[in-house]
């Protein structure tokens, strides 16, 4: 018999300084959780046999949970996870496309997600009934994700029906949000988009509504609205802590971009000079940033595109070529191991990685997967049957558009 630890999903909004917890500049070698737990965030906790464990005994022991288990579970890892997560993964990639294969294998009674809580949820609003989905650490959440809180957001949403009317803007919020948020927007008439398909997803917003309400990153929805030719005239930001986001009613019924004022920690820390920088260092060199940078930076790059792009785009370059790559350092450093033809190098000399995704220590996993192999299961996280079900329509609506 599986028994089933409740616990209650987190909503622990992430502060500044746990945004920067683990910058350095060392490389990032796994230590053992005890030492990582002196980084000033919070952590769940989890039993103390745990958290003395080094890289090499947490690898065996992990290593040998997954042979007691075999393909009962199914580990996803996120791009952005650390070495030491991503060599236990059995299919490693973003958030949307490891829910979805995941989905695609019965056999997986249990999904182990190792990322951050949004990817969790939209995979259990994917996956099967006969499914469940584990996130190592509760307290790994999203600080993008964090500042778009549902209340909020909902209170967002019937301020502009009542400064522009019903059918005047539809929501379209960007993948990494709760799924709460992806309800309110299957809920009205609303999509959710990847970096990949923001230009495909406003679009299809602009054919139904003269508005668009893009959540919870406001440079994603920039970028992806100037792409368009949409004028900054024309987009406004949506401030939460303000009366009607800091906007007056005119300047939303003139808008045709309302931007949630939210951005990633990781992907605003590169800068212009980074890039400058980088090209008087290396003449010639490529520049490959997300489009969750802010615009000067994705301005001046030579190419954008979502981490499944950069992967992609950087496998299939010539041998001998350069790249600065404006994302999350554990995927440049993989970027790098593995094309080694190139050279390859982050534009922030800084070693910042996602403090949330870094979370995701291999005790955590080890942890886990101990006790499903018990025939226990901790961590697991629920979305309610009608947030999951309108969610899925806005999900539905993204995959319809292409
Ligand atoms: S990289 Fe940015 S958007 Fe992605 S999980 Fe970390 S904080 Fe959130």
């Amino acid at each position: 018999m599986v028994l089933t630890l409740k616990v209650k999903n987190p909503r622990v909004p992430l502060t500044e300084l746990e945004q920067s917890a683990f910058c350095t500049t060392e490389p990032l070698d796994t230590k053992p959780l005890i030492e990582e737990l002196k980084a000033g965030v919070r952590w769940q906790q989890l039993p103390d046999e745990y958290v003395h464990l080094d890289a090499t005994q947490l690898r065996a022991r992990i290593g040998e949970a997954r042979r007691k288990l075999g393909k009962k579970a199914v580990v996803l890892g996120h791009h952005y996870q650390r070495e030491d997560i991503i060599q236990f993964a059995d299919i490693r990639g973003d958030s949307f496309k490891l829910s979805q294969l995941a989905a695609q294998q019965p056999d997986a009674e249990t999904i182990i997600f190792c990322g951050v809580h949004f990817m969790a949820e939209t995979a259990r609003v994917l996956s099967q009934a006969h499914q469940r989905v584990v996130l190592p650490n509760l307290q790994a959440g999203c600080s993008m994700s964090d500042m778009a809180p549902t209340g909020d957001v909902e209170d967002c949403w019937d301020d502009l029906t009542n400064v522009l009317g019903k059918g005047e803007a539809v929501p379209v919020a960007y993948m990494n949000c709760t799924a709460d948020l992806k309800a309110l927007c299957g809920r009205n008439g609303g999509i959710i988009c990847t970096s990949s398909s923001a230009d495909k997803t406003v679009r299809w917003a602009y054919d139904r509504a003269p508005r668009v309400i893009f959540f919870p990153d406001q440079h994603l929805g920039r970028n992806t609205g100037l792409k368009m030719g949409i004028a900054p005239d024309e987009m406004v930001l949506w401030n939460p802590f303000k009366a009607l986001g800091g906007n007056t009613p005119e300047q939303l019924k003139k808008a045709k971009l309302i931007l949630w004022k939210g951005h990633c920690s990781v992907h605003t820390r590169f800068t212009v000079a980074q890039v400058q920088k980088a090209r008087e260092r290396y003449p010639g060199v490529n520049i490959m940033v997300h489009p969750e940078c802010v615009n000067e930076v994705v301005r001046i790059a030579d190419h954008v595109g979502s981490t499944e792009a950069i992967v992609r785009t950087i496998a299939a370059a010539p041998k001998g070529s350069v790249w600065g790559v404006g994302t999350e350092i554990n995927l440049v450093s993989r970027i790098a191991h593995e094309n080694p033809d190139k050279t390859v190098f982050c534009l922030d000399p800084i070693v910042c990685p996602c403090a949330t995704m870094y979370r995701i220590h291999p005790a955590y996993l080890a942890w886990v997967l101990d006790e499903l192999a018990a025939g226990r299961v901790v961590n697991e996280i629920t979305v309610g049957e009608e947030t999951a079900r309108y969610a899925r329509i806005a999900l539905q609506r993204m995959l319809d558009v292409g």
